[in-house]
């Protein structure tokens, strides 16, 4: 595993990718468990690349750069902090991300954010950015050598009056200098393909990393998705309560999403791991048993 590579080159390189995705932990039972699932995920998933989100709380910012640089120098990972808006002035951007340029970390997703916790509406910090291309140009004037990655919205963003003004959005954030999108996570690949079929008609030509989260339950399946396949749902709806069998059935999706979506072209697969290694390495002993993202 390398350290300090643009993912934008690591995309023109290596195909498939995979990355996962961290939270940073809020207590100390949290933080015994990242570092062992970061152990389990080094050595048995070898992904490309993790990233590491960024929350809207105040201790978001110490805790994100605390845990990424946990993850690039005790494991030798590639990281990419999370970066959002939210609560913070140009200024207050500014401080962060060359601290994280000088800690030797030369990726960021950059994003708009929720509103915190209570609020539903997002309201931008009186010296900060509306949206996530105002934070994609000001990174893009004001340092050099980070490789961008903005998000996407297959299922199309809730805030978003349609498909199209969404595209529209992401042609923004890309044209301001965002060089690779990573997916919000879906269930049914055709809302990937629609997705990604849009961006390239819009002119949006950079790689369109899809987001994956292996169902724990049925309840988080319908939570986090609008559109849950059919065959899925039913599947979900006998396997009831059975844990064992949830599992299995979240395995075997996740397999066969990932086996259609690099069929069809995709670059690679991001993973939603929440903190937790055990589906991640499941998934990825299959797929390599078939061939597909063979460790180095
Ligand atoms: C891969 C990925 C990682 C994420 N990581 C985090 C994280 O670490 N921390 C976190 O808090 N959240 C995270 N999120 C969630 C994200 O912050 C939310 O989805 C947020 O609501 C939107 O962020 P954005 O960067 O997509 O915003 P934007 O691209 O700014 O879009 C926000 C909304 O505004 C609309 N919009 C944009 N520009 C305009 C305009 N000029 N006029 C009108 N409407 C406009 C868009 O269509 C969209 O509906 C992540 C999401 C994804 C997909």
């Amino acid at each position: 595993m390398t350290s300090n590579r643009p993912i934008s080159d690591l995309l023109v390189s290596k195909n498939p990718v995979l990355s996962v995705e961290f939270f940073p932990p809020k207590d100390e039972a949290g933080g015994e468990l990242i570092v062992r699932t970061a152990l389990e995920i080094k050595e048995q998933v070898k992904p490309d690349f993790v990233s590491i989100t960024y929350g809207a709380g105040g201790s978001t910012r110490e805790r994100t750069f605390r845990y990424a640089k946990l993850l690039k120098d005790e494991y030798g990972f590639e990281v990419m902090p999370h970066l959002t808006c939210v609560g913070s002035s140009k200024e207050e951007i500014r401080e962060i991300v060359s601290e994280w340029q000088d800690a030797g970390f030369c990726n960021i997703m950059a994003l708009r954010g929720d509103p915190p916790k209570g609020e539903t509406e997002f309201r931008p910090h009186p010296d900060g950015f509306h949206y996530a291309d105002e934070l994609v140009a000001f990174l893009r004037d004001n340092f050099s050598g980070f490789s961008l990655g903005v998000a996407g919205y297959p299922e199309v963003h809730p805030e978003a009056p349609d498909a199209a003004a969404d595209l529209a959005n992401l042609k923004r954030k890309v044209d301001a200098g965002g060089s690779f999108v990573t997916t919000q996570l879906f269930y049914d690949n055709s809302y990937f393909r629609s997705f990604v079929d849009g961006c390239r008609a819009a002119g949006i030509a950079v790689p369109v990393l899809p987001g994956l989260m292996p169902i724990r339950s049925a309840t988080q399946a319908r939570r986090f998705c609008k559109h849950v396949p059919a065959e899925l749902d039913a599947a979900l709806e006998e396997a009831g309560d059975d844990k064992a069998k949830v599992h299995e059935i979240g395995i075997d999706w996740t397999c066969r999403q990932i086996r259609e979506l690099l069929a069809w072209g995709a670059p690679g697969v991001h993973l939603y791991i929440m903190n937790r290694s055990r589906m991640a390495v499941e998934v990825l002993r299959r797929l390599r048993a078939e061939g597909l993202f063979r460790a180095e």
